[in-house]
């Protein structure tokens, strides 16, 4: 079999491969870009996109990626539904094994691999993983009507699940642990309006319980505090929304990535701590994971790709 080769491979089916791939295309770097088996990345899990510039009566997370890969299409970007699962950054041109055992070289690779949503480690999410724990209320949502579910979070994330569930469920919970929310104030507008949420402040999940498939969970309020309080609450669904973890097993020990394990990056460019290797959108983003920078950041990286080659 012949050994593939790309001037640019891009790892990363979301907002900012995609763009990377669209700015790639057009640059003639014959683009190579892997999006995974579940291609899209987090838009795919959102509902409707209010704040993506273009788009004056939003748009469907879903639909708007699907646009952006066309796109990348339409410019002749090879597209492949694989996973990379290694690589090797220690020589020019760089390997890269796919997860069907090809073997690749890139002379550039763009990494836009995202991050994942976290959990809060309880073995019991483990346990009832997918019989009523998810981190995904758009995924999973519809399984839920007219029954109780809760989110847990003060996010952005955690009140748009908790709106979303609150038109399906017959009642939400919205377990915060601190006491106030860190969601912007139209979210919090929003959640005000539903008669079905019910806010829990300065409240902590200590375990989930259920027969067969969840039933409720254990919570403490004021944890550590005199008035602590420890009660249960019937629920059917426990949705997590509790930020992210960047995707970056593959490059550990490769590149340089902070604390939290983020792509380090050369701002304002992209170029992370080996020449010819560039990172974009929430791969590299602790601060601001939107869409609109994920895109915009996949165009730098794939305008320093094309520099790196040229130059
Ligand atoms: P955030 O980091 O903003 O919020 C995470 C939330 O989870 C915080 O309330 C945090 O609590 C809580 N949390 C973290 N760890 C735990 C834990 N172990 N137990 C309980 N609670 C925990 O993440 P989001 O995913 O909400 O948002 C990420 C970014 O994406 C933000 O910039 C947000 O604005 C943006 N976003 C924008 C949207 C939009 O504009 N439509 C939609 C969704 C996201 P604490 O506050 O105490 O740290």
């Amino acid at each position: 079999m012949n050994e593939m080769k790309s001037r640019c491979v891009i790892i990363g089916g979301g907002p900012a491969g995609y763009t990377a791939a669209v700015y790639a295309s057009r640059a003639n770097l014959s683009p190579t870009l892997f999006e995974g088996m579940q291609p899209g990345g987090q838009l795919t899990t959102t509902t409707e996109v209010e704040n993506f510039p273009g788009f004056p009566a939003g748009i469907q997370g879903p639909d708007l990626v699907g646009e952006m890969r066309k796109q990348a299409e339409r410019f002749g970007a090879d597209i492949i539904a694989e996973t990379i699962t290694s690589v090797d950054l220690s020589s020019r041109p760089f390997s890269l094994t796919l997860a069907d055992g090809r073997e690749m070289k890139a002379e550039t690779i763009i990494i836009a691999t995202g991050a994942s949503a976290r959990y809060l480690g309880l073995p019991d999410e483990q346990k009832y993983l997918g019989l009523g724990v998810s981190a995904c209320a758009t995924c999973d949502g519809f399984f839920y009507r007219k029954k109780r579910v809760a989110v847990v979070g003060g996010g952005d994330t955690a009140c748009e699940e908790a709106l979303y569930l609150s038109g399906l469920a017959s009642k939400v919970y919205l377990i915060v642990r601190k006491g106030f929310l860190r969601a912007s104030q139209v979210m919090q507008n929003r959640l005000k309006e539903r008669d079905n949420i019910e806010i829990l402040f300065n409240c902590n999940t200590e375990g989930l319980f259920g027969e067969e498939v969840l039933e409720g969970a254990h919570l403490v309020e004021n944890r550590g505090m005199e008035n602590e309080r420890h009660f249960d609450i019937d629920i059917d669904g426990f949705f997590l929304a509790i930020g992210h973890t960047p995707n970056t097993s593959l490059f550990q020990g490769q590149l340089d990535l902070d604390q939290q394990g983020y792509i380090k990056v050369a701002s304002p460019t992209t170029h992370t701590s080996v020449d010819g290797v560039f990172a974009a959108g929430d791969v590299c983003d602790p601060l601001y994971q939107q869409a609109i920078n994920a895109a915009g950041s996949g165009c730098r990286a794939a305008l320093d790709a094309e520099r790196f080659l040229t130059l």
